[in-house]
């Protein structure tokens, strides 16, 4: 019986590669369901070519043309709305949900399929940003398993492997450094969005290229890390390394550091995901250490802000990560607008964590009240 796979963002960079990758092993996989936000004509040419069961889109006003684009495909059912991405996810046939929309919005539907008791492969960080806790204890009671696609925690999941009762003393969290590794800090304040969009080793989504040019990315896989293999952030090391080659690693109690290694190319984390325990083939250049030198460094805190700034909202806990996440969203966007400048987002995100009020405990429902109230008072900030 060949694998139902839901793919939650389709028409994005991890959604699209991951349909190379059931293209690859049609043996294995099939393709159940498809969504996207706004990408109507991509959506409706994914369903022509994979023909899943249902395709949803998010954002309501592209029904009709949707709709239309597939009148001549009577076996796909075609649906809208956020609240159809709910029902999706829990439809019977489906053994795997892989997250791969951005932001908040992926929170929800990701609870609605670890309740059916999906498989979900976790791509959508920002879903264990806000509300980690949350999620890890419904994963548990519903016997979810979440298998990380993020290719540091991938290299950090297939590190574990074989190591059950073994503690963890560290991980080793590497980072590219992004765009502006190299550049003096005095430049940050007048770097253009085609800068920071200009990534050096990963080819991805405007958002997360946003974050990793602020190193906000590299906070939120601190947290990510934390709730996905239970270890706190103090025992979490950030360590920049521009290759992007040792995709992460894990000191255990004797000493031992396993790391997993390989060329940047996402399409491995998104099969392994899929196909774990088993390794499957795949296509694609392979590494060659002759050509790569490896290089470590400190990141610097006071260049990235950001980066501090996830710290401390970790450290803080309860709902402060969901208020970072929510204000991150805002000027993430601003600034691909033109709205913000690159450094007025990280003193915009300080400034909504002071003024949002904290909740040392909360639930589903407070994180949708603080997201909301994060992302109107980050807006008010950002348009002062
Ligand atoms: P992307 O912008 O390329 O694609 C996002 C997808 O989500 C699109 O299909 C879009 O239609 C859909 N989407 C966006 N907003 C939505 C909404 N409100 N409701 C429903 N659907 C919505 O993004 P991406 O780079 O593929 O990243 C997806 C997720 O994976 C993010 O959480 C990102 O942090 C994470 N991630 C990405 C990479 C990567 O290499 N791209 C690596 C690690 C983690
Ligand atoms: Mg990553």
């Amino acid at each position: 019986m060949r694998k139902q796979i839901c793919i939650l963002g389709s028409t994005g960079s991890i959604g699209t590669q991951a349909l190379q990758v059931i293209e690859e092993h049609p043996d294995l996989y099939e393709v159940y369901c498809l969504t996207a936000n706004n990408r109507v004509r991509e959506l409706a040419e994914q369903a022509r070519r994979h023909h899943p069961a249902a395709v949803v889109i998010a954002n309501e006003d592209h029904y009709e043309e949707l709709k239309a684009l597939l009148d001549d495909q009577p076996d796909i059912k075609v649906y809208a709305g956020a609240k159809a991405l709910d029902e999706i996810v829990e439809a019977d046939p489906i053994d795997m949900v892989l997250t791969a929309m951005v932001g908040f919005a992926g929170l929800s539907p990701t609870i609605h399929a670890i309740r059916a008791r999906k498989k979900i492969c976790l791509a959508n960080k920002e879903t264990l940003v806000v509300a980690g806790e949350l999620i890890c204890q419904l994963a548990l009671e519903h016997h979810a398993p979440i298998i990380p696609v993020d290719s540091e925690h991938s290299a950090i999941f297939q590190s574990l492997v074989g190591e059950d009762g073994n503690k963890i003393e560290k991980i080793l969290l590497t980072a590219s450094g992004g765009p502006f590794r190299l550049l003096p800090i005095e430049r940050l304040a007048s770097v253009t969005k085609a800068d920071a969009l200009r990534h050096p080793t990963w080819d991805m989504g405007a958002k997360i290229t946003i974050d990793s040019a602020s190193m906000m990315n590299k906070g939120f896989e601190v947290i990510e890390a934390k709730w996905l293999f239970g270890v706190p952030a103090s025992r979490i090391q950030v360590l920049v390394h521009p290759q992007s080659i040792v995709h992460s690693a894990v000191q255990f109690a004797d000493g031992s550091v396993k790391a997993q290694l390989g060329v940047p190319d996402m399409r491995l984390p998104i099969q392994y995901a899929l196909s774990f325990p088993q390794r499957l083939t795949l296509s694609g250049e392979r590494l060659d250490l002759f050509r790569h030198p490896l290089e470590f460094f400190e990141p610097d805190l006071a260049k990235f802000p950001c980066l501090a700034l996830a710290f401390e909202a970790i450290d803080r806990g309860g709902n402060m990560p969901c208020i970072l996440n929510a204000a991150n969203e805002i000027v993430n966007r601003g600034f691909l607008d033109d709205r913000c400048g690159f450094l007025q987002m990280g003193e915009i995100i300080s400034q909504t964590m002071q003024r949002v009020p904290f909740d040392a405990s909360p639930n589903y429902d407070t994180y949708v009240e603080t997201d909301k109230e994060a992302r109107r008072i980050a807006t008010e900030l950002m348009n002062n």
